[in-house]
């Protein structure tokens, strides 16, 4: 196993480097080493044994990845999507987002250098993995957050006993104070840009299991819920390896409240640049690059290679695809998480991707994580005084038409007392 740059190409030991000394461009692992043997029963672990690790005592797992594909008939229906649709459900890993794959490898690499800590800059989810997998690998973790990160991923950060550290400004100004803890104290940074090059080789795991899943039919499109970039890699690097021939087409979602990536794609540039400051509710993809804008431009390279697109939505339509996706198929997401659905509606409507086409949505994080914005959705919700009144409400159940089968109609849930 060694590090390689993916601008330079120069080679480095692998050791927990963040970019490459000669040229600072990205590292990824090269060459992975592999455990002796899968751990039966551990999610990506047991369907993968080379994840940079070489000995099974320094991995903690969770159970991470090994997520379901579902097929989503209903949600096809309603967004007018005429050929397979599925979503790789990725809010049922062990934390509730696909973080816990890239964190999970990567805390298991750090052990296995003997590094004495943890650190991660984050706007909530990694935080919240990067926690957990100290805390079960019996490591110290120091968690850096924005000020403006949602109350719910702030708690499940200190519960499981991290260090909380909330800095003023948005996202990018966690990460500078990560680089620090790293570079001072030799903590090991999982912070999940493409600085950690064994957390982002993880995430090839996501490829592998929507190829495996789909039995042999490589989907047209798969769209991707996108901060840097990561995600993006591993999906292409998943279906490099398993797929040589045929490979899908990309498609980079982001924000329209922060879009470094998906603005340069529309305006032909092949740079990206960063952001100001976020002003979208989809906290999971509220990255604007600032100071790392060569992971957007990485990341903006490997979706036009893919024949793909970077496109932004409207946070509008992503709490419409958030209703769509809890009310039509039982699956609860996050902004972020639904933004990947909210996509590929407007995609469908303007012809970019055709009705007919199969397509899988990455459905990022769950809904847990953002609980305020639910209790801001319509909700159906009637009062019972008298229980006679009962069989009248089932009546009008069964007759459908409740007021809450959209984001629009019924009452917030925050107004109903
Ligand atoms: C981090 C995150 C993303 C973006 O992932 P990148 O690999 O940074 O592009 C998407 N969805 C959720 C829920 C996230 O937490
Ligand atoms: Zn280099």
């Amino acid at each position: 196993m060694h590090l390689a740059c993916v601008d330079c190409a120069a080679r480095h030991p692998a050791e927990m480097l963040y970019a490459c000394s000669r040229c600072g461009g990205i590292l990824e692992v090269a060459d992975p080493a592999r455990l002796p043997r899968p751990i039966a029963g551990a999610g990506m672990w047991a369907a993968d044994a080379a994840l940079g690790v070489a000995d099974p005592a320094m991995v903690a797992t969770l159970g991470e990845g090994a997520t379901p594909l579902h097929r989503v008939p209903r949600l096809a229906a309603a967004i007018g999507a005429a050929g397979d649709l599925r979503i790789k459900d990725e809010t049922v890993n062990p934390t509730g987002s696909f973080k816990d794959r890239a964190v999970a490898a990567a805390v298991a690499r750090a052990r296995e250098l003997g590094l004495p800590g943890i650190v991660c800059a984050s706007s909530g989810n990694a935080g919240a993995s990067a926690a957990a997998y100290a805390a079960r690998a019996g490591l110290p973790a120091i968690i850096v957050v924005p000020a403006r990160t949602p109350a719910e991923k702030l708690t499940q950060i200190a519960a499981y006993g991290a260090r909380l550290v909330q800095v003023e400004g948005h996202y990018s100004k966690a990460y500078d104070v990560g680089l620090e803890i790293a570079r001072r104290h030799g903590f090991a940074n999982v912070t999940t840009t493409y600085l950690n090059p064994y957390g982002v080789d993880a995430l090839k795991t996501v490829g592998h299991e929507v190829f495996d899943q789909m039995e042999g039919t490589v989907p047209d499109w798969i769209l991707v819920p996108t901060g840097a970039g990561p995600l993006v890699k591993g999906v292409v690097q998943g279906f490099r390896e398993r797929s040589p021939g045929r490979r899908p087409r990309l498609v980079a979602v982001q924000a329209e409240g922060c879009a470094p990536i998906a603005r340069a794609f529309a305006s032909g540039e092949r740079e990206v640049r960063a952001w100001g400051p976020p002003t979208t509710f989809a906290s999971g993809i509220s990255d604007p690059l600032v100071g790392y804008e060569r992971d957007g431009t990485h990341t903006l390279d490997l979706v036009i290679a893919s024949g793909g697109l970077a496109v932004a939505v409207e946070d509008a339509a992503i709490r419409q695809a958030m209703a769509l996706l809890a009310r039509s198929e039982g699956i609860l997401a996050e902004p972020t998480g639904a933004s990947s659905v909210a996509a590929l509606a407007v995609l469908l409507a303007d012809g970019r991707i055709a009705r007919d086409a199969t397509v899988v949505c990455l459905v990022t994080g769950h809904g847990f994580k953002d609980l305020k914005v639910w209790r801001d959705m319509p909700a159906d919700i009637r009062h019972l005084a008298d229980p006679a009144d009962a069989d009248r409400l089932v009546e009008t159940t069964l007759a459908g038409g409740t007021a809450a089968s959209g984001a629009t109609g019924g009452q917030p849930l925050r107004d109903a007392s």
